[in-house]
């Protein structure tokens, strides 16, 4: 067995599972997290914050063997739920394939588990309360700080791996270095997470609506959505603009201007959030960014997940690309005659997939806050999804291959321009039968009005 020591700089989402992977590999794993252990507030009451995991994630969690303990909780959205200012909800499924679902689980739920499975194996040690505050490249060393304490220490390993999200200390050592290329997009909207509790009674009790969808009430420039809980609540994101005026965090500041423009513009919701004034002015508003970066890997030192590339949640893609990672980089240093050559090949795999993700959610905000409400997306999809069923090998919509397949997410981005030609080709030539056949009507109107 290898004795390579490999130190993770966070034990979120990518540095549990890589913890998990690297150590069943063979490797002496050392994980440091900046935050106090989660273990020891397991069993806290408190409120879930959900994501959507879908095909790749799920793939990845079952090469740790934990897609049945995850999932087990998970609960399945087969579609969206879309509902208007007025009027009712309506249904529209993500795929031709009934069978096919992207599924709501918790994430500090997730974190634990992936935390217990690193920390049951014997080759790894995970450290709390330490950030990183500094990297060394050339000696592979990080320097650690104890906020409470004071305390500091460094640790040095054969591979380093910056596991520490979306504002990450390795990436931000990386920025000081030669030939590093760096963007930060912060989006215009930020966004609040918001609550409706379970109910006694009803269609759908404990549930106050329809849990196996993503519900979505789509208002043009802002939107808000929900996600359902095991406990039978939802957890809702309201997306909003940071400024201006109408539904924005500037124009909309106290718990009683909330319900009033609630009652405006989410009308059907209000009856399901009890608590909604309170959780409007005590939950923070966070912001969304898209961070881009290149190369990922210097000497011995690589990002992995949101410290590699940030991404808006508009896919429900961020946890999923993150685990893919995690397998990317496995892959590569099974494979690899050295952890360089490695590195080098696991950002190959993975930088321009990053970048097509990130590409694909921005563009998904405007699908999911503006398009979903309109009927021209509602056909649009009708025929993805009736083309899908005539020649399920060769066209693929978009959304299926992002969520419910493993295809690389550059070639996903391709192959979804490749079928927004072929529906533009479709509808200008039923277009040119409607056409035709309302001439030929016309036509034989008119003989027969001479005749
Ligand atoms: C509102 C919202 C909704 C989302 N919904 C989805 C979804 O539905 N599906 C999906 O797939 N993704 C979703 N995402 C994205 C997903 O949360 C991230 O992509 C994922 O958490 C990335 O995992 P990570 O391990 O790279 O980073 P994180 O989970 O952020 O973990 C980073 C860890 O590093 C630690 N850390 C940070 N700095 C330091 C330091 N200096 N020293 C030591 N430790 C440090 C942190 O405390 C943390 O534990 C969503 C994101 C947001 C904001």
């Amino acid at each position: 067995m290898s004795s390579r020591r490999v130190l993770i700089v966070g034990a979120g989402l990518a540095g549990s599972l890589l913890a998990v992977y690297l150590a069943r590999a063979g490797w002496q794993v050392e994980v440091v997290e900046r935050r106090s252990d989660p273990r020891a507030r397991r069993f806290a009451a408190g409120r879930s914050i959900n994501l959507a995991i879908s095909a790749r994630g799920i793939k990845a969690l079952r090469r740790a063997g934990l897609e049945d303990a995850v999932m087990k909780d998970a609960i399945r959205m087969g579609g969206r739920m879309v509902h208007p200012v007025e009027g009712a909800a309506g249904y529209q499924p993500y795929s031709a394939d009934p069978t096919r679902a992207i599924n709501s689980v918790s994430r500090s739920a997730l974190n634990l588990a992936l935390l217990d499975a690193a920390a049951a194996e014997p080759n790894v040690t995970v450290r709390f309360d330490e950030r990183c505050a500094s990297v060394d490249f050339a000696k592979g060393e990080v320097a650690f700080v104890n906020d409470a304490t004071g305390a500091s220490r460094t640790a040095s390993a054969d591979l380093v791996v910056g596991a520490d999200g979306a504002y990450s200390a390795v990436r931000g050592a990386l920025q000081k270095t030669e030939r590093f290329d760096y963007s930060q997009e912060f989006l215009g909207h930020g966004y609040k997470e918001l609550h409706i509790p379970p109910v006694a009674t009803g269609p759908h009790a404990p549930f106050a609506m329809e849990p196996n969808a993503l519900h979505i009430w789509p208002r043009g420039e802002s939107m808000m959505i929900a996600l359902p809980n095991p406990d039978g609540s939802f957890t809702c994101t309201l997306f909003w603009r940071h400024d201006g005026a109408g539904s924005s965090f500037a124009a909309v500041k106290s718990g009683a201007d909330a319900l009033a423009h609630f009652r405006k513009v989410y009308p059907d919701a209000v009856p399901l959030m009890p608590t909604l004034a309170e959780d409007f002015e005590r939950n923070p508003v966070g912001s969304m960014v898209t961070v881009r970066c290149s190369p990922w890997t210097r000497g011995r030192v690589a990002l992995i997940g949101d410290a590699a590339h940030a991404i808006v949640p508009f896919y429900g893609q961020g946890a999923n690309a993150s685990f893919e990672d995690c397998e990317a980089l496995v892959d590569a240093l099974a494979t690899a005659p050295s952890v360089e050559e490695a590195l080098k090949a696991y950002e190959r795999a993975r930088i321009a997939n990053a970048n097509a993700i990130a590409d694909m959610a921005l563009r998904n905000f405007i699908e999911m806050r503006d398009l979903t409400g309109r009927a021209s997306f509602k056909w649009k999809k009708k025929i993805e999804h009736a083309l899908n069923r005539i020649m399920p090998a060769t066209f693929v919509p978009l959304y299926d291959l992002v969520s419910f397949s493993t295809v690389p997410y550059s070639e996903a981005k391709a192959r979804g321009a490749g079928n927004d030609r072929a529906i533009r080709r479709v509808a200008v030539v039923a277009f040119g039968i409607a056409v035709a056949v309302v001439a030929i009507a016309m036509v034989a109107l008119v003989r027969g009005a001479a005749s």
